[in-house]
């Protein structure tokens, strides 16, 4: 992949070693069709096997984690292919749903923004407990290690738990901005300074949800995240995720424009119906043409397995191969 290249990426959450297996077997397919970065996310579910990461393994019942085996076997076809492959590991948020807590939270309760609660849907790590980045930077490092990664995605999307008056280490006080962004900031630090490489990051908490009309809560910032995006380093690559039909934002993208005029370099990234999927890609292309911080597109799957069976689905097929040139 060469530096001017535009990024024709695809998001793969893989949480389980079928999927991994699944996502081997379809790489040249991906190739063919223009892919030339994969975001590959593993989160808990990675087979970590260090004496102090192995306890953080996350197994969904009746499926083992991603293996290391199965990462290196992926990292080689990826490379063989001209793929970039970047590992994801969630931070802050998504460490749990209700009752169930993920490794992070599981193993160590008072990480827990909202301690003592199971109807938390979003749950998250408290941004000012000392013990969290203790335990996550390992997990990361290994993570980058396995992947031989270049650059890495930190996640950071969706984080509803923050100040929130249910922590006990009083959060509550605090201007939820300069908390996210202690979190991005620490994150940053390790990636770019320990790690030398670049960092991304979902982009929902760094833009006002006035800014954006019909965002809801989860695509956009209501609960005071946004400030941060004034207080983070602009190298961080911000991930800027439409998933909806263009007509559900009252026919306008304001958010890439948004992230370029606070100097970061953003790639869009659209979700797994085509009909949705393009009309922000070929807003993201106009963009494209007038300032190349717009780094190209992402195809995300989530978990929709179906978009990488053949024949792979129409948002990557018809989407991507159109940035070829841009
Ligand atoms: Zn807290």
């Amino acid at each position: 992949m060469s530096p001017s290249s535009t990024w024709r990426g695809v998001h793969f959450r893989m949480l389980r070693e079928s999927q991994a297996r699944q996502l081997l077997g379809v790489i040249e397919k991906l190739a063919d069709v223009g892919v030339n970065v994969i975001i590959a996310e593993v989160d808990y579910s990675f087979a970590f096997a260090r004496p102090e990461t192995a306890r953080y393994q996350f197994r969904e019942a009746g499926h083992a984690p991603v293996s290391q085996q199965t990462a290196k076997a992926l990292l080689k076809k990826a490379r063989s292919c001209g793929i970039r492959l970047i590992p994801e590991f969630n931070c802050l948020g998504h460490q749990g749903i209700n009752a169930c807590r993920y490794p992070l939270l599981e193993l160590h309760r008072d990480f827990d923004e909202t301690p003592g609660h199971d109807d938390i849907p979003t749950r998250a790590w408290c941004p000012q407990h000392p013990g969290v980045m203790p335990v996550v930077l390992p997990l990361i490092d290994e993570i980058i290690g396995v992947f031989e990664a270049d650059a890495f995605h930190a996640g950071m999307d969706e984080v509803l738990q923050i100040a929130s008056p249910l922590c006990p280490r009083g959060c509550a006080q605090n201007n939820p901005a300069e908390l996210f962004a202690g979190v991005v900031n620490q994150l940053h630090d390790h990636l770019t300074k320990k790690r030398a490489l670049p960092m991304l990051m979902w982009g929902d908490r760094l833009v006002p949800q006035s800014t954006i009309p019909g965002a809801n809560d989860h695509e956009a910032s209501s609960n005071g995240t946004h400030g941060a995006i004034h207080l983070i380093p602009k190298d961080i690559i911000v991930c800027d995720w439409r998933f909806r039909k263009l007509s559900d934002y009252h026919g306008v993208y304001p958010s890439v424009r948004y992230f370029l005029d606070h100097g970061f370099k953003v790639w869009p990234a659209g979700g797994w119906l085509w009909e949705n999927a393009s009309p922000f890609s070929q807003h993201a292309l106009e963009l494209r043409k007038q300032n190349t911080d717009v780094l190209g597109f992402l195809c995300t799957t989530w978990n929709h397995i179906t978009p990488l069976k053949a024949p792979i689905s129409p948002s990557i097929c018809d989407i991507l191969p159109l940035w070829k040139n841009a």
